[in-house]
């Protein structure tokens, strides 16, 4: 199970059920749904995806080449480049919008990379952890893991309009078992765990004990438990409907499987990607 997908049951179990199917994580059921349904890798190229996702994942990409990358080339032009280069214009409404918020993506690299202490080497930078707990094993990517004086800290990116708080930073089950994934991984204490706003250079952090990151343990143990229980109940014949029952809420409105779920139609009109944002790449 990815970090992922133990946020992903509960809030919209269908989705979850879905991305499973699409994924091929669920082999040997009948496919419940049409073969045009997109899975999540194609997605991830897609405009389905929602263009403050692709948005966000050029800007950190573009953050993590240039912390992972010689230290001579560590500057903000560097980073402000990248992104640029790596940008793509899928989910925007044209190529208009799509340059605007290109721009603004830079100048938030650019501003980033500013505050950086280019001698600072990442202990890794778009780390694969994974880990074992005793009803689950778990894998994730962290954007970027420090060592400071002997200690592993992971760092994750944001770069979304609200800025970010200790207690998000506390609260995430991702970062808790990113830490402990880490830490077993690299034989080495790591406790601290930082959101890195992008935007307002804002940094969140908390400090986990054995017993917090116990505790995100037993919560994501508790959302895989009702996953294989739903996914069982299915192979045994259950409604799919009521094996995974939907979730309405406002992501509805840009959820990939909505025109296979009647409820989330109900729940909101469908949106445009571009939808979600608003008019901050219109501020030149
Ligand atoms: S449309 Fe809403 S309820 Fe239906 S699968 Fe998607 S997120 Fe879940």
């Amino acid at each position: 199970m990815s970090d992922g997908a133990t946020g992903a049951h509960r809030p919209a179990p269908p989705a979850f059920f879905l991305h499973a199917v699409a994924a091929g994580g669920l082999r040997g059921l009948p496919p419940p749904v049409p073969d045009d349904v997109s899975g999540p890798a194609a997605a991830a190229q897609g405009a389905a995806l929602g263009a403050h996702l692709l948005r966000r994942q050029r800007a950190q990409r573009a953050a993590t080449l240039v912390g992972g990358g010689p230290i001579e080339q560590r500057v903000p032009q560097r980073a402000a480049a990248l992104l640029r280069l790596l940008w793509v214009d899928e989910g925007f409404r044209d190529g208009e919008q799509s340059y605007r918020w290109r721009e603004r993506g830079a100048r938030m690299a650019h501003d980033y990379v500013a505050h950086l202490d280019p001698a600072a080497e990442p202990r890794g930078v778009e780390r694969s952890v994974a880990a074992r707990t005793e009803a689950l094993a778990f894998s994730g990517r962290v954007d970027r893991l420090d060592d400071r004086d002997g200690e592993l800290v992971v760092v994750d990116y944001k770069t979304g309009r609200r800025p970010v708080t200790d207690d998000d930073a506390r609260s995430s089950p991702a970062l808790a078992l990113y830490a402990l994934a880490a830490g077993r991984m690299l034989r080495q204490p790591c406790r601290r765990v930082e959101l890195h706003h992008v935007p307002s250079g804002r940094v969140a952090a908390a400090e986990h004990t054995e017993a917090s990151i116990a505790r995100h343990v037993r919560r994501a143990e508790s959302v895989a438990a009702d996953a294989v229980r739903a996914t069982e109940a299915l192979r045994a014949g259950e409604d799919p409907q009521r094996a995974f029952p939907p979730s309405p809420g406002p992501l509805c409105s840009w959820c990939d499987f909505r025109s296979h779920c009647p409820e989330g139609q109900a729940a909101g009109p469908e949106r445009q990607p571009w939808d979600a944002l608003g008019d901050e790449g219109d501020e030149d």
